[in-house]
């Protein structure tokens, strides 16, 4: 009997041999159930080996395999590169590729009713009400019909019965409708024509092409990649595309956008998917129906059948790292899997990463330019405010120049915007009577306060208490004050400047999932919003035209840390968050309130010269071999205790192989030491480009049985630092 090798969605560290039953047909890629222990599990065949005569070992039989398209294999490939990249099990990295198994099966069926004929009897005023609805609603569930007319659902049943209803069997998971590339776009700018042209040209050619899409904000580049997405349904019918977004980008208004220009929307892809919604996608996606998915970092592992162009929207953006498990850099991914479809792949963004700019200067990606705004919208001018010369009156934190370009702003009709990273009330909570700072069980993390919920709430680890009424460490009553500015804390200070103005808070706070998210996007799109006080989730991708002014409250939170990106995302994050002012015809305006002026970051931003910072941030970086010119990795270890964690660190420090190109820092402890009870050392490994670090990591870090109550985690290209 044939052998199958099959790789389980498990953590283990290679696939294991079964026998193929009589009449089963398997091939690599094919998915399967086969017994690990008691249980039947999901796996992938990854090879199958003919008959073997006289193998004495005993092997367990698969026991089915699911009636769908195997897995291509190009994606194959790119799941096992990942797992040696990422130090990862490819089991692991197999699970992230099938997150939706009731994906495999077809899709559920239920009944559904449509009017078949006249009824054969009486018609009750009920009957007649469950009729009526039924024509306006064509076809629907007994449920529905039921409650649309105010009935119980035996009436819809007794229809039937009269032959007045029929019944039908229909699946509960619909195809996606497919998208219309013929339908008109926008009549393209000079420049924007010109990238599409060579966007079009580099897809006609076939193969692997890659392209930094690098235009300002509100530039057009979404109108721009339109156009190459339509060039690929157009040039083949099963081709699919994939646009990536950071998460919170993922709004009701891009998917408008993408139904509004093909007619369809596109098959989406986020942690805010129901169950029902996400095995729906991952079906069409796994039989090639679903044409365009527009998906966060995590849609990179679908398993595409022929995925012929990758769009990465903001690819600067943090929220492309994944942290947890097998840690990875989407971007970096996406060009890597494009390479393995022979597919295209558009990296876009206002202010790209330093790493995509060298890539592009090497010739790696062919670079598309969109320097101006299509028609009369301006790019915003942005002022610093120097907080040590003109600062906030005592207990407010926007300055006077600031208040009076709001009140301007309310007086005019037009919109204020207000930035600040800080969701609730203040990031600090102390005791007035013996100075102690709050802090959550078992960690170094402070407690922020949130006045509309009354609770402190650790943001790391998620801890949260009602605010007490004393103090826990000296018992006195009242004493308990907050400190520095939150968001809720501004719009305090708002409410009081301009006592008339309609003003919301947009936080992941007040936005928890995508239906509250709308609701504040659509308000302020309306005007039905005259300030709005955001964290970071303001700054993604939103097109506000009757917003006119920006205010960054700290623009200099991001600068601390010793993050090596610090500099390169707060120019980032300021330029996007400015980049929402004057996006129609009126001109817009950002102040950006700092105690740094001369930071090379504030500079750039006030010069509005990207590519002057880029340059710095270039030398800074190439200087001290830090990314792109070098290579770097973290090693975290946790464990419960720290003396526990501390011995089996200077055991894996004594074990590390000496190599060419190597320096290795630590042990040490992680910035945040102690995270959920656990004790986190840290070691950073930094080599040149040309060592293939991975390799070193996996050699290392499995020198050594890791103890039960340790774990180890390694991550490649690491971007936090905690
Ligand atoms: P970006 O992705 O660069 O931020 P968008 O594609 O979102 O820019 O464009 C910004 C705004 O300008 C959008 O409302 C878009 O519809 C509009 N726009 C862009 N290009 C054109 C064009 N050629 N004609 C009309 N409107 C355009």
């Amino acid at each position: 009997m044939p052998i199958a090798r099959i790789l389980f969605t498990l953590p283990l560290p290679e696939p294991f041999d079964y026998t193929v039953p009589e009449g089963m047909v398997l091939e690599p890629g094919s998915y399967v159930a086969a017994p690990v222990g008691p249980y039947d599990r999901l796996g992938m065949v990854v090879e199958v080996l003919p008959d073997q005569i006289g193998m004495n070992r005993k092997l367990k039989a698969v026991s089915a395999v699911y009636d769908v398209p195997p897995m291509s294999a190009p994606m194959r490939e790119f799941l096992s590169w990942t797992a040696k990249y990422t130090v990862s099990h490819p089991g692991m990295v197999l699970g992230m590729a099938l997150r939706a198994r009731e994906a495999l099966l077809p899709s559920p069926v239920e009944l559904r009713y449509r009017l078949a004929g006249p009824p054969a009897g009486r018609l009750t005023p009920a009957r007649a009400k469950v009729l009526e609805q039924a024509a306006a609603l064509g076809l629907a569930s007994s449920s529905e019909l039921a409650a649309a007319a105010g009935v119980s659902s035996s009436v819809v049943k007794g229809l039937v019965a009269l032959g007045a209803l029929e019944e039908i069997e229909e699946a509960v998971d619909l195809p996606f409708p497919a998208p219309d590339p013929e339908l008109p776009g926008a009549v393209l700018t000079g420049e924007q024509a010109v990238a599409a042209v060579e966007l079009r040209e580099g897809l006609r050619s076939g193969g692997f092409s890659s392209f930094l899409l690098d235009g300002v904000t509100g530039s057009g580049k979404t109108e721009v990649y339109f156009e190459a997405i339509a060039e690929v349904l157009r040039a083949d019918e099963d081709a699919q595309i994939l646009v990536l977004l950071p998460e919170i980008a993922l709004t009701q208004a891009i998917l408008a956008r993408f139904e509004h220009r093909f007619g369809a929307a596109p098959a989406p892809w986020h942690s805010g998917l129901n169950p029902k919604e996400r095995r729906r996608t991952m079906r069409e996606v796994l039989h090639g129906r679903a044409r365009i998915v527009i998906g966060a970092r995590s849609a990179l592992f679908l398993p595409f059948r022929k995925l012929k162009l990758i769009i990465v929207d903001e690819e600067h953006d943090p929220s492309f790292k994944q942290e947890d498990g097998v840690s990875y850099h989407a971007r970096d991914l996406a060009v890597m899997r494009a390479k393995l479809e022979e597919g295209a792949v558009i990296l876009a963004s206002a202010t790209p990463a330093l790493e995509t700019v060298v890539n592009a200067e090497a010739g790696r990606y062919i670079r598309l330019r969109l320097a101006a705004r299509p028609g009369t919208a301006r790019l915003p001018q942005i002022e610093l405010v120097d907080l040590r010369t003109a600062p906030p009156d005592k207990g407010k934190w926007l300055s006077p120049i600031l208040e009076r370009a709001m009140a301007e702003r309310l007086a005019a009709g037009e919109q204020s915007l207000l930035f600040l990273n800080r969701r609730g009330y203040a990031p600090l909570v102390i005791c007035k009577a013996c100075g102690e700072r709050l802090k959550s069980p078992g960690t170094e993390n402070w407690l922020t306060e949130h006045r509309y919920s009354g609770r402190l709430v650790c943001h790391l680890t998620g801890y949260s208490i009602p605010k007490p009424a004393l103090c826990p460490s000296c018992g006195a009553a009242d004493s308990l004050i907050g400190v520095g500015p939150g968001v809720e804390r501004v719009a305090e200070e708002v409410r009081v400047l301009l006592p008339n103005a309609r003003i919301e808070i947009f936080s992941s706070d007040t936005a928890q999932g995508g239906e509250a998210t709308r609701g504040i996007v659509e308000r302020m799109a309306a005007s039905e919003i005259d300030v709005l006080i955001g964290t970071q989730i303001v700054a993604k991708g939103h097109n506000f035209p009757n917003l006119t002014l920006v205010g960054v409250v700290d623009a200099d939170s991001g600068l601390k840390g010793g993050d090596l990106r610090a500099g390169e995302r707060t120019y980032q994050l300021l330029s996007q968050v400015a980049g929402r002012a004057g996006r129609a015809e009126r001109p817009g305006r950002a102040y950006v309130q700092t105690y740094a002026p001369d930071n090379p970051a504030m500079q750039a931003l006030a010069a509005d010269d990207r590519d002057g910072y880029l340059a710095i941030e270039r030398e800074v970086r190439s200087e001290l071999g830090l990314p792109p010119f070098g290579r770097l990795a973290a090693l975290i270890l946790s464990a419960p205790s720290a003396d526990l964690v501390d011995s089996f660190a200077l055991q894996l420090a004594q074990q590390a192989p000496n190599s060419e190109g190597i320096e290795l820092f630590g042990p040490a402890p992680a910035p945040i030491a102690v995270l959920r009870g656990r004790h986190r050392r840290r070691f950073l490994v930094k080599s040149s480009r040309n060592v293939d670090l991975s390799a070193y990591m996996a050699a290392w870090s499995t020198r050594l049985k890791v103890p039960s109550q340790v774990r180890l985690s390694v991550d490649i290209d690491p971007y936090s630092f905690l």
